[in-house]
């Protein structure tokens, strides 16, 4: 009889939505993690009286997380609260431009013609483009395996196709193109590029159908869980328990088992366990490098370059800036410079820097009258960089720029620190080259690039999170998981 228990490699945010999802259909599941905690990146760390959100910090698509309580039969309130965000990005430049990104459209359209002079029309129109292009295009390459041809054959993708004349300007041209010939200011077109980094990309390289990115942030809308974004870790985590799933925790699997080309088990140090499914929700190149070292390895898909990476600069902050958001971004004089750079994996002397202050919203955060920073800037992934002096000069850079911008002495204001640079990044969950997204979408073809949820090559193994096919991100994490469990219950 075949062995009906599950295993989950890994309980990052994709590897926790699968273990919900199969749990909740009903079947046994098991996840081992190497870690002492679940969630990878999606983790938390307290710093003396200063509490931080370690990962991700921007939260989209809060349906895919309700998805997961409704499946399971739960009311989400007992779990997991959120909120919308009315501001949703404070925007800076070092001439002195401020602009605020409401989450109403109208609003922000009415903030970029005050502030940039720009007719409101240009905001209006952008960001239907962008919602077309979602409803486009969206469900085809997002919701479903790409790999399989049922797919390709659906009503879904021939009105898309109908549509292909209208889109090629998105799909043959860059982001930073499409965006060019829709907005008449740079300071516009550089926070419409920005979104390119919401998957490790270069907006400069990467296609313009990735400009349904801003449809996720602007038309559907950004959001905040209560207690801060490690509450999406904490309540699934809960939620995974309570349909029964078992956590391993301090357990790195070595080995995933084949025989006559079907995954049938794990192998933990001397430790060989049975199963009928083998879900790797770490990332796809370990997985082949180290768990299937003695597989056929998919060279072509292991060999795509990798998305950026981040450096932060978790800060305790002796002050309290009334002009700063929950997330504030301070951009780069000259933005094609800084990516250029980055390709050349290097960090730029003026890099685009990001501070989520999460005590804007969770006062329990930091001490009164003082907030938690979290600094990042997009790095390369680690190639053996010299990541100490790198990360020296960064430092110094980043500093002297808000204190630019704030009109601050902020080298004076930081209480305490901590880093996390790409080689962290990738010792803490195993993710090649410390990339936050897998590999990146520079180019058009990235999308069937990334590995598929699964493999013909080995039956019984499958594929979830930020590293394989839809991509990295939170929801994109999520919708991966679902892709899984549908594949498994077809199965
Ligand atoms: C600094 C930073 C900022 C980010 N900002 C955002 C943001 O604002 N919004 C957003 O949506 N996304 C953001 N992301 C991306 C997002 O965090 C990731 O895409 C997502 O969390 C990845 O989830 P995952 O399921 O791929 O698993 P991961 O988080 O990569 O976890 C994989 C897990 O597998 C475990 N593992 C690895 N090898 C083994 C093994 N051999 N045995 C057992 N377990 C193993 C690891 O320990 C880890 O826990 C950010 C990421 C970082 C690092």
């Amino acid at each position: 009889m075949e062995n009906s228990k599950i295993c989950i490699i890994g309980a990052g945010i994709g590897g926790l939505s699968a273990a919900i999802r199969l749990a909740a259909e009903g079947h046994p599941v098991d996840v081992y993690e190497a870690n002492d905690y679940p969630g990878g990146k999606l983790t938390e760390i307290q710093i003396e009286d200063y509490r931080f959100d370690a990962g991700p910090s921007l939260f989209t698509m809060p349906s895919y997380i309700e998805d997961l309580f409704s499946l399971a039969g739960k009311n989400m309130k007992d779990y997991f609260a959120y909120d919308r965000l009315d501001i949703i990005c404070h925007y800076f430049w070092e001439d002195g431009t401020r602009l605020k990104a409401y989450s109403d459209a109208e609003d922000f359209a009415t903030e970029v013609e005050k502030v940039l002079g720009v007719p409101a029309v240009e905001i209006t129109n952008i960001l239907a483009a962008s919602a077309q292009k979602y409803h486009l295009t969206g469900t085809t390459f997002l919701e479903k395996s790409l790999h399989k041809p049922g797919t390709w054959f659906s009503a879904e993708v021939a009105r898309s196709l109908t549509q292909i004349p209208m889109l090629t300007g998105a799909v043959f041209k860059s982001m930073h193109q499409d965006n060019e010939r829709r907005l008449s200011h740079p300071k516009l077109i550089q926070l419409f590029d920005r979104f390119a980094t919401y998957n490790g990309s270069n907006p400069y390289k990467a296609p313009g159908m990735l400009n349904i990115i801003p449809h996720f942030e602007h038309n559907i809308g950004a959001f905040f869980p209560r207690d801060g974004m490690h509450q999406i870790t904490r309540a699934l985590y809960q939620l995974a328990v309570d349909l029964g799933v078992k956590f391993h925790f301090n357990q790195a699997v070595d080995k995933i088992e084949v025989v006559e080309k079907k995954a049938v088990g794990i192998r933990i140090k001397d430790l060989t366990i049975g199963y009928g499914r083998v879900i790797s929700n770490m990332d796809v190149f370990p997985t082949y490098k180290k768990l299937l070292a003695d597989q056929s390895q998919p060279h072509r898909t292991l060999s795509q370059p990798r998305s950026t990476s981040a450096l932060i600069f978790y800060w305790g902050i002796k002050k309290e800036f009334k002009e700063l958001g929950l997330h504030n971004i301070l951009f780069s004089k000259n933005y094609q410079k800084e990516f250029a750079t980055l390709e050349a994996n290097q960090i730029d002397e003026d890099p685009t820097v990001y501070i989520n202050i999460s005590k804007k919203r969770v006062k329990a955060d930091a001490p009164e009258g003082c907030e938690n920073w979290f600094t990042m800037i997009n790095v390369p992934a680690n190639k053996g960089q010299d990541w100490e002096s790198l990360i020296v000069q960064a430092r110094e850079h980043i500093i002297e720029k808000i204190s630019r911008t704030l009109h601050v002495n902020l080298k004076d204001l930081i209480v305490c620190e901590s880093i996390l640079d790409p080689r962290s990044i990738e010792s803490k969950t195993a993710s090649y080259q410390g990339a936050l997204y897998g590999t990146n979408s520079n180019n058009v073809f990235a999308a069937f690039l990334r590995h598929p949820n699964f493999t013909n090559k080995i039956k019984h193994l499958y594929f979830c999170g930020g590293s394989v096919h839809p991509g990295g991100g939170i929801p994109l994490c999520l919708l991966s998981a679902r892709i899984v469990s549908e594949l498994i219950q077809e199965s």
